[in-house]
């Protein structure tokens, strides 16, 4: 089988509205290219930020305005109108983890995707509020990425972590550290690997200036190394992008020797073979 978990279900820009994407029909669409390209298992996990109830976990000025949408009514929509796993994408804020677990716990998902998007107020992959150019050493930089991302996997909120090598996605737009970035991946896959936690392997860094997977091959080869199950996403924001570029991660995966993808079922984990 192949999956594509983390999917949303509309762009990112704040006029794409929930009344507007989040309908069966809509629904239905990803379902269908989903089918042509062969993907049996897809769950949605839109931005937490876009919901309302995320206020309660962060007032980051981004989140204040792109918060306008109802949880509940995505769940509800998710699981009674549509036939696709129900999940969400919930930004790791460190110090927030309370907050998270409680608007997580709340409600039942089959799988929650965790991401680091910032570092403190400062955007890794968005213009609006970057951290490069601030003047803080791409060496910093990555190291604390990291160790965000090793925190977000040792919370124990997470069933997968998303995108985990974000950092580069500017490619040679931003500045990158000189020395070997296996120093940088390591605490994050130790992270991994004592939490259990499956490590996503996304073709969306090949629609961005890095023109890469996440992660980076180095990096897959560590985090396969230390035993982690693989999840395997497009990071789709519109129907086309399902499966996008699939082949090329299904020939990386297949180099490495990973015969098995993690299937998600009310946070329930389970190997299904590639195929
Ligand atoms: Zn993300
Ligand atoms: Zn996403």
């Amino acid at each position: 089988m192949l999956t594509d978990y983390h999917l949303h279900l509309r762009p990112d820009e704040r006029e794409k509205t929930a009344e507007r994407f989040f309908t069966p029909a809509n629904a239905e669409r990803y379902r269908e290219i989903a089918a042509e390209r062969g993907i049996a298992e897809l769950g949605v996990a839109e931005h937490v930020y876009r919901f309302t109830q995320a206020l309660d976990v962060w007032q980051h000025e981004l989140w204040r305005d792109s918060a306008r949408d109802d949880l509940d009514a995505y769940c509800a929509f998710v699981r009674e109108e549509t036939d696709l796993r129900l999940g969400i994408e919930a930004d790791f804020v460190p110090g927030r983890e309370d907050r998270i677990a409680n608007l997580l716990d709340q409600r039942e998902w089959d799988f929650v995707v965790g991401s680091v998007h910032f570092l403190r107020d400062a955007s890794l992959d968005t213009e609006d509020f970057t951290i490069w150019g601030g003047g803080e050493s791409a060496e910093r930089i990555w190291r604390r990425y990291f160790e965000t991302v090793a925190e977000s996997a040792r919370t124990g909120l997470y069933d997968l972590i998303a995108h985990p090598d974000l950092v580069k996605v500017w490619g040679e737009r931003a500045p990158r550290p000189d020395k070997d970035l296996r120093f940088f991946y390591e605490p994050a896959v130790e992270a991994f690997a004592e939490s259990g936690v499956a490590v996503e392997v996304s073709t969306a860094g090949l629609r961005k200036p890095v023109g890469e997977i996440y992660p980076a091959r180095p990096y897959l080869e560590m985090v396969l190394d230390a035993g982690c199950p693989i999840a395997l996403s497009s990071d789709a924001h519109t129907p086309q992008q399902i499966g996008f570029e699939y082949e090329k991660a299904l020939e990386l995966l297949d180099e490495l020797g990973v015969r098995e993808l993690t299937v998600f079922d009310r946070r329930e984990r389970r190997m299904e073979a590639i195929g």
